[in-house]
């Protein structure tokens, strides 16, 4: 299920463009807008739901779905030196669009610290 008030809903259903990387039934990849590494992408589930609080036992499968995938797709991202998964939640977070989504970051020597 989609929500008309969620941008990456309409990136979903192409209504917002994108830079797309790769697409199945389950998730959508695409390039972040303001990238934070050399290769910053954002894995989005194809259902609505804003974090792991709230997702569903069936959903929580297809994630691992996408993560099991992505692991296949390293070499062609040009991930295979290293990268980090980051999904952030709330306000201490920093979560800015209500819609679960994976941050995928590499293509350089990331920071060894997180904060
Ligand atoms: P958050 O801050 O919620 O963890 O991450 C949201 C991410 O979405 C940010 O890194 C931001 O750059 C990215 N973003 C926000 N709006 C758009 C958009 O319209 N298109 C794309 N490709 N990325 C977006
Ligand atoms: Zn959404």
């Amino acid at each position: 299920m989609l929500n008309d008030n969620c941008i990456f809903c309409k990136i979903i259903k192409g209504e917002i463009p994108s830079t797309k990387i790769y697409e199945d039934d389950d998730m959508l990849i695409i390039k972040d807008l303001n990238p934070q590494a050399k290769i910053h992408y954002l894995l989005l589930p194809k259902e609505h739901y804003a974090n792991i609080l709230e997702m569903t036992e069936e959903q929580s499968v297809k994630l691992a779905k996408c993560i099991k995938k992505l692991s296949t797709m390293v070499d062609e991202l040009g991930l295979e030196e290293g990268f980090r998964l980051i999904s952030n939640k709330g306000k201490y977070g920093c979560q800015s669009v209500e819609h679960l989504h994976i941050h995928i970051l590499g293509g350089n020597q990331l920071a060894d610290k997180m904060c």
